[in-house]
């Protein structure tokens, strides 16, 4: 335990991200390693919020669409995205949540492939992306046909029939990441287009959406991208599939808003995936997390990811031997995203008994305690601090208390 401490100091005085950390509020004696699901709130947040609120809103009023920049902002902190994963300007918008992209992804590459019929995905993919493929099927009357199949079997489920092909990138429990370039490419080569959900990775891990060809993404802006509560999420879309549908074909995805045109015309670019009046303070929000991520350098903020996954793997070790703890993460970095998952028996209990000592994890049905390891704000010092909590809910079996053993609706 001494040598971890001291390797841990190391890590903590060389590191180059340590700035950052004053750039956020953080709660007194909490250890936050939640970031992974709402992100902490950026210091920058709460004075353009009240800026947005009572000078752009409460004195320009309706000037403000023009004169404050509102109604380009969806495209304006898209192309600030864009950057994030590698893609060009005027390719991604920040619209809606994610679930309602996935629609739009969804219906969108349908039109493309027109003479078929299958979305195709994998089981135990986070569930709003199943949910929303069930929905089309379901409108369709039946014939749309939305299969998930084991992850194993993923790609040889894919054939002539398959329209489109969703995945997670970085996988919410386990952090397994799938490989973009290459399974894009072997989708493509059946004519399928591929989409891919971003959500756990996006300020988490590099990515590179134009090298990979990827068809159609989205991704959530609450997460590594500290945008706040129900921050609004993006939709991404290559130049080429421009041209697809966009089946919410709400007023502000039409080339002329402002004509009110009787009929639907959609924008030529980006913009058609937008649908009704963008969340003006959400995305307000929104772009000062992203400001603060592009001020990061995204290879610093990955070593530093799979710097504290090692750490807290290796501060694990005798918790696992111990107290019957076990990664479900792959331990080798190159395979996974920035969250460590660890199953216990009693995952729900222990991590409410975490929650009296200071640690904020969070549990995943059945049995995964999921750490979120967010560069930017936490300090290694966190990593190991947390551990030895856990460790004392352990020994002290502080869990094991009746109040711990209920469900609460949100986990
Ligand atoms: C968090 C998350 C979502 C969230 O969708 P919302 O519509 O914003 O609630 C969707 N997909 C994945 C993979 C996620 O991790």
């Amino acid at each position: 335990m001494t040598d971890l401490v001291g390797k841990t100091r190391a890590l903590d005085d060389t590191d180059p991200l340590a700035k950052f950390r004053k750039r956020f509020h953080l709660p007194d004696n909490v250890i936050y390693l939640d970031g992974n699901s709402l992100g902490c709130l950026p210091i920058d947040t709460s004075a353009r919020l009240s800026d947005t609120v009572e000078r752009e809103w409460g004195e320009g009023l309706i000037t403000s669409w023009l004169d404050a920049e509102w109604s380009t902002a969806p495209r304006r902190i898209g192309d600030k995205i864009a950057q994030l994963i590698g893609a060009k300007p005027g390719e991604v918008i920040v619209t809606d949540s994610t679930s309602i992209n996935l629609f739009k992804a969804l219906t969108a590459a349908l039109s493309l492939r027109p003479e078929r019929t299958h979305i195709l995905t994998e089981t135990t993919n986070f569930p709003t992306d199943s949910y929303m493929m069930q929905g089309i099927e379901t409108f369709s009357g039946g014939r749309i046909k939305a299969i998930a199949v084991p992850p194993s079997e993923l790609l040889d489920a894919v054939d002539g029939n398959t329209a489109a092909v969703l995945l997670t990138h970085v996988h919410y429990k386990t952090a397994l990441p799938r490989e973009i370039a290459k399974t894009t490419k072997y989708i493509q080569q059946s004519g399928a287009l591929a989409i891919w959900d971003l959500s756990h990775s996006t300020g988490a891990v590099e990515l590179d959406l134009d090298a990979a060809n990827v068809d159609f993404a989205v991704g959530c802006g609450y997460k590594y991208l500290n945008g706040g509560p129900g921050a609004p999420a993006f939709f991404y879309a290559p130049k080429r599939n421009h041209h697809a549908q966009s089946v919410l074909s709400g007023w502000f995805g039409h080339a002329k808003p402002f004509d009110f045109e009787e009929g639907y015309r959609p924008a030529l670019g980006i913009e058609r995936f937008l649908c009704g009046t963008p969340p003006v303070l959400g995305l307000a929000a929104l772009e000062v997390g992203v400001d603060l991520m592009l001020e990061a350098d995204t290879t610093q903020i990955r070593q530093k990811s799979v710097a504290m996954a090692d750490l807290m793997i290796e501060a694990m070790a005798p918790l696992c031997d111990r107290y019957g703890f076990a990664l479900v993460s792959p331990s080798n970095a190159a395979e996974r995203g920035s969250h460590l998952g660890f199953a216990h028996a009693n995952a729900y209990e222990i991590t409410q008994a975490l929650r009296a000592y200071g640690v904020i994890a969070d549990f995943r049905t059945p049995d995964v305690i999921r750490f979120g390891l967010t560069p930017l704000y936490l300090e290694y010092g966190d990593i190991v601090e947390a551990v030895a909590r856990l460790e004392k809910v352990c020994v002290e079996r502080s869990w094991d208390k009746p109040e711990y053993r209920t469900r609460a609706a949100v986990t």
